[in-house]
């Protein structure tokens, strides 16, 4: 379309007969790319929908649900798959006896009836390497024909029977398998979850449907993709990062022709088109990562809900820690819940113990008997996670002699300090500077740094066991293709006994020989001003408690703290996690708050505080005009600074999502036409999951 000077891509979404524009007014589209519609009506609807109930514009969420090569003028057409073979000359072709490569291929195109870019690579040869074969005539390219009718479906046989509970589960799920019908799947951490997934998804392949799996991050569930791989030989399309742009566009079409039978990728995997899907699995639930923080703020898990019941199909979401939504939707009976309490195989529930730090020397963040718990385990040749949830070295740097700190200049927070990089790093909006040499405000050498970060941890781990093993699985130790994988075969190799990790090794991995979980600090979780912390520090001390004992051995996990009366911390380890979440769940319903109630949180921000308060406070007039809704703030936002900008938030409460979400329809309007809204940049966050 001709917009203004330029020419941009749009999508046409409506037609209409009437306008009251002055016909002059109105362009013609320069050039329609595709010849049929990029989506069926379902799908479509459920995106309008999507862009309605998030208050964000149709165009933004088109770009964002579309493959980026159609948002950029790509025509949304399956390229053909080639691959080559030999001809009738190539079968008594006979190259010079120096043409090394040349002979290699022909003798590869022998033993193999087709030649697939796959195979070629996997003998390190490009399809490139073939031209001088084709220019002789010796093999032939061909497109293979891509059809459903081409598609096949194996399914191998499971090593194991499935337990009493796993039957149960998959018993309900069955009855319910061509209708809409959510299921919370809360089983303890290895109990067996997957394999219900597995047999879930083989019931539908089996029928001919399609299913979409929804995980936190590929890269750090490799084992559960490889499990999907060893048990379908179907068509499996991976999202990944790692992907192009024609490989990404290649398997939306392919999913959307019904060309493949298994989607499995991360939250905006949820847009993926499908021709006949039958069931969506959503693996670890209450993760933070299925909602999108920034743009097009959505929650994937509660938008898998809308399309499975659009779809009219059945949705299962596991989790060892479910979230209070849905411990929730299973209270008001809208989630059947099926349970799965112990662990699968002969893994036993770890024994954990709290350490009361208060008074005790510490040597560098360690206790004398978290030393003496690591040294037993160790010493057995069993492995130990030492887990800390803040990497670098030191989360901050201070001047010995005038107590100077190291704060980002542009944020309200101190800067990392990172000791490979010798850089400070500020976390929450990238900066990095070099380490000063002398402090920046005395000329002091004496620049201390201070607390503990994995990368320190490393180093104090190391000196206290020098004839260890100690390594470190953290954003930056894995920041290089592959090291993610190679440090999880490391690990399970039995190359390393001493494992310092962040929330990454948290989910999904499973090391047998690990007996040992240690938690050196989690006292800064403990008290929070956001009431959802609870709710993520016993999920995130769930989770690392199930890395332990998932072999034969019985695992343990001990924690530092200075906390060690919290309720949070002694109800989780006296209790267990079903209860403690019933806790939190009345709790909220005390101070009805989400899931009891609906939130919308509206940030705002600018070069100076006074414009994003003044705005809100004009936004907060006219919505306060509805009594339905609570308006709390304007206030200044919990990190007021933040990558050089000035930022404030508006909380909005309702009873529920419905109402909040016709207030807003009639009142944005209005919001809109502020003055004070030209000053500011803002966005709405419907159902926030971070107030930062
Ligand atoms: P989760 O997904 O709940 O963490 P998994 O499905 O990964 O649990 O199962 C944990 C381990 O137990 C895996 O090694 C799996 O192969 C094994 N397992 C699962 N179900 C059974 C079963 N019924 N009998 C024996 N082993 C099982
Ligand atoms: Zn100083
Ligand atoms: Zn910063």
């Amino acid at each position: 379309m001709p917009f203004g000077r330029q020419k941009l891509v749009a999508y046409v979404i409506e037609f209409i007969e009437h306008t009251d524009l002055e016909i002059q007014k109105i362009k013609s589209i320069t050039k329609v790319i595709d010849q049929e519609p990029l989506m069926e009506l379902n799908h479509f609807n459920f995106i309008k929908w999507s862009a309605q109930y998030y208050q964000h514009p149709i165009g933004e969420v088109f770009n964002a649900c579309l493959p980026s090569l159609i948002t950029k003028g790509e025509a949304a057409e399956l390229a053909p798959e080639l691959y080559w073979k030999l001809t009738d000359e190539g079968k008594i072709a006979e190259p010079k006896s120096n043409a090394v490569k040349q002979i290699t291929l022909l003798s590869l195109a022998k033993q193999h009836q087709a030649i697939t870019a796959p195979l070629l690579k996997e003998h390190q040869y490009t399809p490139g390497d073939l031209k001088p074969l084709m220019n002789k005539g010796w093999i032939e390219a061909c497109q293979k024909q891509l059809n459903t009718d081409s598609i096949s479906v194996n399914l191998l046989p499971s090593p194991f029977e499935v337990n009493k509970e796993q039957h149960q589960a998959l018993a309900q799920i069955f009855s319910k398998k061509e209708q809409f019908q959510p299921f919370l799947l809360d089983g303890v951490t290895s109990s067996g979850k997957t394999e219900v997934y597995l047999r879930a998804i083989a019931q539908q392949l089996e029928a001919g449907k399609q299913v979409l799996l929804l995980v936190p991050e590929i890269g750090l569930t490799p084992q559960t993709v490889q499990r999907f791989q060893q048990r379908f030989i179907a068509n499996i399309a991976m999202l990944h990062s790692g992907m192009t742009d024609k490989q990404r566009l290649n398997e939306w079409l392919k999913a959307k022709q019904g060309l493949t039978s298994i989607v499995i990728g991360t939250r905006s995997a949820l847009f993926t088109p499908f021709k006949n899907l039958g069931l969506i699995v959503i693996d670890e639930e209450h993760d933070l990562s299925f909602k999108q923080q920034e743009g097009f703020r959505y929650s994937a898990r509660d938008l898998a809900l809308v399309r499975a019941q659009n779809l009219n199909i059945p949705i299962i979401m596991g989790s060892a820690t479910p979230s209070m939504e849905s411990q929730f939707n299973v209270e008001t009976g809208r989630f059947e819940r099926l349970t799965l309490s112990r662990r699968a195989g002969n893994a036993k529930p770890p024994h954990s113990k709290i350490f009361d730090v208060r008074q005790r020397s510490l040597q560098e963040g360690i206790s004398k008997p978290l030393k003496e718990h690591i040294e037993s385990h160790i010493a057995k040749g069993q492995q130990c996670l030492v887990f800390l949830n803040r990497r670098g070295y030191a989360p901050s740097i201070l001047c010995h002699d005038c107590g100077w700190l190291a704060e980002c200049n542009r944020c309200d927070r101190n800067m990392t300090y990172h000791q490979q990089l010798k850089r400070l790093h500020c976390h929450h909006c990238d900066r990095q500077v070099f380490l000063p040499k002398q402090c920046p405000s005395c000329q002091s050498e004496q620049l201390l740094p201070i607390g503990l970060g994995t990368e320190r941890l490393q180093e104090v781990l190391s000196k206290l066991f020098p004839s260890k093993t100690v390594i470190r699985v953290d954003r930056d130790s894995t920041r290089r293709k592959d090291s993610m994988q190679n440090i999880v075969e490391q690990i399970k190799a039995g190359e390393a006994d001493i494992i310092v990790g962040t929330q990454m090794l948290a989910k999904g991995h499973h090391f047998p020989n690990l007996t040992l979980v240690a938690v050196i600090d989690i006292d800064g979780c403990l008290f929070s001003a956001d009431y959802r912390a609870t709710e993520r520090t016993a999920q995130l001390l769930t989770q690392v408690a199930g890395r332990a004992g998932r072999g034969e051995t019985k695992g343990e996990i001990v924690i530092q703290s200075h906390h060690p009366d919290h309720p949070l911390l002694v109800n989780l380890f006296t209790q267990n996690y079903q209860q403690l979440s019933q806790q939190m769940l009345e709790e909220r319903k005390a101070a009805n708050l989400p899931p009891y109630s609906a939130q919308v949180l509206v940030r705002a921000d600018a070069n100076v505080i006074s414009k994003p308060m003044a705005f809100l406070q004009d936004m907060a007039n006219i919505l306060n005009q509805y009594s339905q809704l609570s308006v709390f703030g304007p206030y200044p936002a919990p990190m007021m600074k933040r990558a050089g900008k000035m930022r404030a938030q508006l909380l909005l409460q309702a009873d529920d999502k419905k109402s909040i979400q016709q207030i807003l329809n009639a009142a944005l309007p209005l919001v809109e036409k502020q003055k004070s809204a030209n000053s500011v940049r803002w966005s709405i966050d419907v159902d926030p999951q971070e107030v930062f």
